[in-house]
């Protein structure tokens, strides 16, 4: 008997990894996609990834897979671990199984058609360019709402794929809280003297920006010998494996802000999945619980840690040596304060602590009225304009500063965005509890030690994989759910620093 459930559990592992080697393999085409493939190569890669997907697909949805996980879920002989496995796995089965193959390849097909169509559009800086693709994306994605199934919103049956249990009902409770508590607190900080930051907006050299950055994430324990950075149009990190993770940045030569934090954001990323258990390979408890929780790990690394204080005490003056006729005369201080300037913006991934969460409000409410149909395409580039004027006072000049900006809705992501406001809230609630748990925290990072920072990201987040879901996760870490007061005591505390306020 003990023996009989051994094997199968072996069939049901062979079965995940072989699946898992096609959506690795699909992720290296889609990494070379949007770092090295030449333009004309696009209808070839589509195809390619739309084979894949519908390959990944036909195992994950097999009736053999199905026997194994319904004979292995009623088995006794199994330890914690494989427990979790199969539990995880049947759920995922019948999520996938709602989707048919057909379908599967014509989302894929879709994505890599609306992926080229955002390129083009962006380089004609027209969102009619991309319009048509999206209107068949948003479409689609309708669609697929419906062959998941929901109760109230179908918005729900999309955020539950990046997010496992997220619904609007959830939601709504935490971006209401966002248009209440943050407006009274950019209120104060508009009112204070605004921090200098022109300093960033020198030439800075591509090259040196690069070294920069690749000092910063090998101190931060980036495994160089499991990952790379490359460029890319819109930074990202992906991963093949523990053993093999990809992050991606570009660099603006007139704008230091453009980078360096975006790529501590990635790197904070790729540590998760760098240290996600090998041995768990193409299994849940190999994966990442969810992109919330994943998230949390960037902003952690970008925010709490990367635009610390005691951060800069260590690179700041490294960061000087590298650009003596740059930031000769600026001040740790003044350099400090720079980084963590407030103040309302156009470009979501380079906006501050406090405005960001606007930034995701408007993307989470458009996105709804996009799924329950009260929102065309055609119709989102004045939407759009007339949000930022109502909760930010500005209006992008043109679309790829607006609504062309973010490359989500071209790969189907509705229902991604709200992910980035909770991963800042975990991520606030995280710092909290490690700076109880680590002695002299502060005093590590002022020296450039990370080491136990991220042995306790390890132990705490990184090495559980999917074992436990995010709320239980986050209450394990800390002891409670996610607790949205952490993340705004947090900023009140650190502008009251910088602005006194
Ligand atoms: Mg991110």
């Amino acid at each position: 008997m003990e023996n009989n459930s051994k094997q199968l559990y072996t069939a049901y592992c062979d079965l995940m990894q072989k699946a898992a080697d096609i959506n690795y393999a699909s992720a290296v085409l889609g990494w070379d996609q949007e770092v090295y493939m030449p333009p004309k190569g696009a209808d070839a890669r589509g195809r390619q990834l739309s084979t894949l997907a519908g390959q990944a697909h036909e195992v994950l949805t097999s009736d053999k897979l199905e026997q194994l996980l319904k004979e292995l879920s009623i088995s006794e002989d199994l330890t914690d671990t494989e427990m979790s496995n199969v539990r995880l796995s049947l759920e995922d089965f019948e999520k996938n199984k709602k989707l048919s193959p057909a379908f599967v390849e014509e989302l894929s097909k879709q994505t890599s058609e609306c992926f080229n169509a955002w390129i083009e559009a962006r380089k004609k800086n027209d969102f009619s360019v991309f319009a048509p693709s999206l209107a068949k994306m948003i479409e689609l994605k309708r669609k697929q709402a419906v062959l998941y199934g929901y109760e109230v919103h179908p918005y729900d049956a999309l955020l539950d794929e990046y997010e496992k249990g997220a619904t609007v009902a959830m939601l709504d409770p935490v971006f209401a809280g966002i248009r209440e508590q943050l407006p009274p607190i950019l209120d104060k900080i508009k009112t204070a003297k605004q921090v200098d930051n022109s300093f960033f907006h020198q030439n800075f050299p591509k090259q040196k920006q690069w070294d920069f950055s690749i000092e910063v994430l090998k101190k931060m324990g980036f495994d160089f010998e499991a990952g790379r950075q490359d460029y890319s149009e819109h930074p990202f990190t992906t991963s093949f494996a523990a053993t093999d993770v990809r992050i991606t940045t570009r660099v603006d030569e007139d704008n230091y802000t453009s980078m360096l934090w975006s790529c501590i954001h990635e790197g904070g990323h790729a540590l998760y999945e760098q240290g996600l258990p090998e041995d768990q390979y193409g299994l849940p408890l190999g994966s990442p619980v969810s992109l919330g929780i994943h998230e949390s790990q960037s902003r952690f690394w970008e925010n709490c840690i990367g635009r610390g204080f005691d951060f800069w005490k260590f690179f700041y003056p490294q960061l000087q040596k590298q650009f003596p006729e740059q930031l000769g005369n600026v001040t740790l201080d003044a350099f400090y304060k720079a980084a963590n300037r407030v103040a309302p913006s156009l470009i979501r991934t380079e906006a501050d602590e406090v405005t960001y969460h606007f930034h995701v409000m408007i993307r989470y409410e458009i996105e709804k009225a996009l799924m329950d149909g009260s929102l065309s395409a055609q119709d989102l580039p004045a939407r759009w304009n007339e949000m930022y004027y109502k909760y930010l006072g500005i209006k992008p000049a043109d679309d790829k500063t607006g609504v062309l900006q973010d490359v989500h809705w071209s790969h189907g992501s509705f229902g991604y965005f709200p992910t980035y406001t909770l991963g800042s809230f975990y991520a606030a609630q995280f710092f909290n509890q490690a700076q109880q748990d680590i002695k002299d925290l502060n005093a590590h990072v002022a020296n450039g030690e990370f080491k136990e920072l991220l042995l306790w990201l390890r132990e705490k987040v990184h090495k559980h994989g999917r074992r436990y879901a995010s709320e239980e996760l986050c209450e394990r870490i800390t002891g409670k759910k996610l607790d949205t007061s952490f993340f705004i005591r947090y900023i009140q505390a650190k502008y009251k620093e910088i602005y006194g306020v």
